[in-house]
């Protein structure tokens, strides 16, 4: 199977990505349409990605709970926006135990409304205050045209949801997790990513602000790979969510939620993967090296086998992620073409003349054929493995980086404008008006992806309508 070749990113980048999730193993299709099977290998790189945000919400003092899967139809429908943008998209339930329910239920397309419900209980006094949960689960959205991990009726994600005392407290916890978002698409996954302000028409059914981390993926698209609202009082006030202030008075809780799903694995991989397949950052590989043995006698096999076994010791001593692949009856050509399909990050190849002379080949994933093969002796290969994975997740960031910027426009009108959003991202003077970015829409296909956190300074004039401008934003294309 992996003998196939896939269909090049520039000939068919959609139906590249689409064989390259099956046959990398990350997920299959299921039974229903829409949903998705995660696979070992999938959720192997899932739960890394898990592992390094459950480090940084906890380590901002962020604690894990479980809210339920069903909620009563009437808590979505308490607010009005919520209400408003989700209900195309929720899955009801009516019946249960053979009848047909009093109430219906939804099955959770986001859980602002049952943890609003359990707040309004918990939260008395001040001194309750913040409060600062996430759970880790999956979500229904009844979603029309899907693509697995980038749109599926199903999904894997984190949601933080925190109630503060002050609106400043609120944007401020909106803020810190919009960093925290983006240090770990930057260092953990080597995604370059604009963190910024939604428009008012793209912005999360119930929140007063949005805010996004925006990437590039290798066709020029762009994807919204993570979101933190700050819901403001709307939550607070449908679900009653009150605390007493210092002086005795009840007043409001400022709300927040923050997100970041499986969708982040399509990221990884139209951001980094090339025509052999994935490419994976080695900060979130499940395996960031493997060792393949090559021989032709019953002889050499055992002799590769002998060091190869030993290698693998010496670098899960060194707590890399190594795997010895020791199948039977497949080439080294064959294992060769399979891993690279899988991105792992490096490969060790030992064969009888590298057991002769006491030394390992290292071919590095993102630099094929010859460029990336280096000889390092067996007794150095603690040293030379992780060394070379920090060279391979910094190249992979900076290559991405080069990317992105080389496919960024600043288009002086527009019909510049039209031309650069075809290709990539447009950064553009805007007026802040709804009818200028609906008409860019239209006539582009090109959305308003966010208002940069940083903005260069200064003013100009807006890219549709020439009216004066002083934020700065960029379009794109987007999944
Ligand atoms: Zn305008």
């Amino acid at each position: 199977m992996s003998e196939l070749k896939l269909p090049s990113r520039a000939e068919d980048f959609s139906e590249w990505y689409n064989q390259l999730v099956l046959r990398a193993e990350l997920a299959d299709y299921a039974p229903v349409r829409g949903c998705m099977i995660v696979r070992p290998y999938g959720w192997a790189l899932w739960e890394n990605i898990q592992q390094s945000l459950d480090r940084r919400f906890k380590a901002t003092g962020h604690v894990n709970a479980a809210f339920p899967l069903l909620i009563p139809r009437s808590f979505i429908e308490k607010e009005k926006s919520h209400v408003a943008g989700f209900s195309p998209e929720l899955a009801v339930v009516t019946h249960g135990g053979g009848e047909k329910l009093e109430e219906p239920l939804v099955i959770r397309p986001t859980s602002e409304t049952i943890i609003g419900h359990a707040y309004a209980r918990w939260i008395q006094s001040y001194r309750d205050l913040p409060v600062l949960i996430n759970q880790w689960n999956s979500v229904v959205r009844w979603e029309m045209r899907t693509k697995l991990f980038l749109r599926t009726l199903e999904f894997f994600w984190q949601e933080g949801h925190t109630a503060h005392a002050t609106f400043e407290e609120a944007e401020a916890e909106t803020r810190q997790m919009l960093d925290i978002y983006t240090d770990f698409a930057v260092n953990d996954a080597a995604i370059p990513v604009i963190p910024g302000r939604k428009s008012a028409s793209e912005r999360f059914a119930g929140a007063d602000q949005t805010y996004s981390i925006e990437a590039m993926m290798g066709d020029g698209k762009a994807l919204q790979a993570g979101t933190s609202h700050n819901l403001g009082q709307n939550f607070a006030r449908a679900f009653d969510i009150r605390y007493l202030d210092k002086n005795g008075n009840l007043q409001h809780c400022w709300t927040t939620s923050w997100g970041m799903s499986t969708r982040f694995i399509g990221a990884i991989i139209m951001v980094h993967g090339d025509d052999q397949g994935l490419i994976l950052p080695p900060r979130l590989a499940p395996h960031q090296a493997v060792i393949v043995t090559i021989f032709k006698t019953a002889e050499e096999q055992a002799l590769t086998s002998e060091a190869a076994r030993k290698v693998r010791t010496q670098l899960l001593a060194a707590g890399i992620r190594v795997i010895l692949d020791e199948r039977e009856g497949f080439s080294p050509g064959f294992k060769f073409n399979d891993w690279e399909m899988r991105g792992v990050p490096l490969r060790i190849e030992i064969g009888p003349k590298d057991v002769a002379k006491q030394t390992v080949v290292l071919a590095r994933r993102d630099r094929p054929g010859r460029e990336g093969k280096s000889f390092v002796p067996q007794e150095q290969v603690t040293e030379a493995v992780p060394t070379l994975l920090d060279a391979i997740q910094k190249s992979l960031y900076e290559r991405a980086l080069a990317f992105r910027n080389g496919n960024t426009a600043e288009p002086g009108d527009y019909e510049e404008f039209k031309s650069a959003v075809e290709k990539g991202f447009a950064f553009s003077w805007w007026c802040g008006g709804s009818e200028c970015e609906q008409h860019i829409k239209e006539e582009t296909k090109a959305t308003l992806r966010c208002l940069p956190v940083e903005q260069p300074g200064g003013s100009g004039v807006c890219i549709y309508c020439g009216q004066p401008a002083s934020d700065r934003a960029y379009f794109a294309k987007a999944y």
